[in-house]
C-alpha cells in the first residue's frame, strides 16, 4: 500500500467544496476510520472483514460534473457548488477526479467566449451552458462529453465540436442535454448527439458495457472490478441457478455473474439504463440475461405472488436502501443466497435488520470496499444465506 498524500496539506477548496471530508487524514487513517464505522454499524451482524483500499487512491473518479456560472465580477467560472449553496467554487483540477476530464472542462471554459456561448445565470434564468459532464471508459479510453444547456439552440455547435475534438482527440462522443428546469438535478430529459454515438463503452471483469449519459455506472472502475468479483464470489454460483439482479443499472453485476448461472433477470427503474443493459447482454453474446424496467419492490412482490423462486438475489439499491415491499417479498421468494451491495452502511444496517429479524437468513460475510477515497462514503458487500 502506498500513501502518497500526507493529509496535512489539504486541497485549497477543501472547506468550500466539502467533497473530500477525510482530506486531513492520511489514506491509512481514512481506511481505519471507515473500518471502525463499518464495525459500529454492521458489527452486530457478524465479523467485518478488513476494508479493501486502493493502491493509488487519487484521480479515481471516471465521471466528473462541473457547474458553470458567472462570478461576482461576471467572469466565467467552472467547478463545484459550494456545499449547501448555489455558489460555484472554481476548480480546475481535483485530486480525486480523472485528470483528462478536468483538462477538457478547463478547455471548454476557455473556448466559450470565442464561440459566443453564454453561461447560464440561475438568478434571472438567462444564458445557456449550465454543466459539463464527462465520463471516461477506464479500459477503453473512450470519452463522453455532455453539455447541459438551458435550450437546444446552439448556433456555433459545428465549429465548437470541431475545435474541441481537435484539442482533445480522445473525445469519442459529444452530447447536448437540455435542462430547462430549476433545481439540483443535472441532466434534463431531452438530448441531441452532436458527435459520435451518444454513449461510451467500457470493459469491466472481461465484459463490455455501453453507458449512456443518464445511466448509473460505478465511478471508480478499479475498485468496481474488485467489488463485483467479491459479489459474484459470494454468490457461489454452480451454473444451474436463476439469478435476480435487483437495481441492476446497465446490467453490470448480472452480466458479470451470467457465465456461472442458468439465467439472469435484472430489474431497474431507469429506462435508459435498462435499454443499455439489454444492449450489453447482446454485446457480450449472452442469451441468458433479461432486463426489465420497473420498481424493484413491485417486481419482487409480483415474483412472490406468482410463486417465482430466484435461487440467488443480488441487490444493489441506491443510498436510501431498499424498501419494505422489496424486503418482505424477497423473504417470501426464499432464495438460497442474497448478496447485498450497498453504498451506505446505515441504510444497509436497517435493511439487514429486517432481513434477519425472523432468523430465516443469516449474515455470513461482510466485506467493505473503499470505492470513494478521501470521502466519508464506503461500499459494503454482504452475503446472507438461508438458514436450513
Ligand atoms: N447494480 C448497478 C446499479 C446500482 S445503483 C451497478 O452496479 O452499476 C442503483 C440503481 O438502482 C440505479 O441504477 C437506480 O436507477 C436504480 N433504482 C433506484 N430506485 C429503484 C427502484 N425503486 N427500483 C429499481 N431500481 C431502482
Amino acid at each position: 500500500m502506498v500513501f502518497p498524500l500526507s493529509g496535512k496539506e489539504p486541497c485549497p477548496v477543501y472547506k468550500k467544496c466539502g467533497g473530500c471530508q477525510l482530506q486531513r487524514m492520511t489514506y491509512e487513517e481514512q481506511l481505519h476510520h471507515k473500518q471502525l464505522r463499518e464495525i459500529r454499524l454492521l458489527g452486530r451482524f457478524g465479523h467485518v472483514e478488513e476494508i479493501i483500499g486502493m493502491q493509488n487512491p487519487t484521480h479515481y473518479r471516471n465521471k466528473v460534473t462541473a457547474a458553470f456560472a458567472l462570478d461576482a465580477r461576471r467572469k466565467i467560472v467552472s467547478g463545484v457548488y459550494q456545499s449547501s449553496s448555489h455558489r460555484v467554487v472554481p476548480v480546475d483540477s481535483c485530486m480525486i477526479e480523472d485528470a483528462t476530464a478536468d483538462a477538457i472542462i478547463v478547455d471548454i471554459r476557455r473556448m466559450l467566449p470565442e464561440f459566443k456561448i453564454p453561461v447560464y445565470d440561475e438568478r434571472n434564468s438567462t444564458g445557456w451552458l449550465r454543466h459539463v459532464l464527462i465520463r471516461r471508459g477506464f479500459a477503453t479510453g473512450q470519452v463522453m462529453v455532455v453539455l447541459v444547456a438551458a435550450s437546444p439552440i446552439f448556433p456555433t455547435q459545428k465549429p465548437f465540436a470541431r475545435k474541441l475534438k481537435e484539442l482533445h482527440p480522445e473525445i469519442t462522443t459529444l452530447v447536448l442535454n437540455i435542462n430547462d428546469r430549476f433545481g439540483p438535478v443535472v441532466l434534463g430529459q431531452k438530448q441531441k448527439v452532436l458527435l459520435g454515438d451518444g454513449y461510451i463503452e467500457d470493459v469491466l471483469c472481461g465484459k463490455r458495457f455501453r453507458i449512456s449519459p443518464s445511466s448509473f455506472y460505478q465511478i471508480n472502475p478499479v475498485q468496481t472490478e474488485r467489488l463485483y468479483r467479491i459479489a459474484v464470489d459470494f454468490a457461489d454460483l454452480q451454473g444451474d441457478e436463476t439469478v435476480l439482479d435487483a437495481y441492476s443499472g446497465i446490467g453490470t453485476i448480472g452480466i458479470t455473474a451470467s457465465d456461472r448461472a442458468k439465467q439472469v433477470i435484472g430489474v431497474e427503474l431507469n429506462r435508459d439504463a435498462v435499454a443499455d443493459a439489454i444492449v450489453n447482454a447482446r454485446l457480450n453474446g449472452l442469451k441468458n440475461c433479461w432486463f426489465t424496467a420497473g420498481d424493484a419492490g413491485e417486481y419482487m412482490q409480483r415474483m412472490a405472488e406468482d410463486g417465482m423462486r430466484p435461487d440467488v438475489v443480488f441487490m444493489d439499491p441506491p443510498r436510501a436502501g431498499s424498501d419494505r415491499k422489496f424486503l418482505a417479498s424477497l423473504l417470501k421468494t426464499e432464495p438460497k443466497r442474497i448478496v447485498y451491495i450497498s453504498c451506505d452502511p446505515e441504510t444497509m444496517a436497517r435493511d439487514l435488520g429486517i432481513l434477519t429479524e425472523q432468523k430465516h437468513y443469516e449474515v455470513r460475510k461482510i466485506q467493505p470496499v473503499d470505492m470513494f477515497p478521501f470521502t466519508e462514503h464506503v461500499e459494503t458487500v454482504v452475503l446472507m444465506s438461508k438458514v436450513k
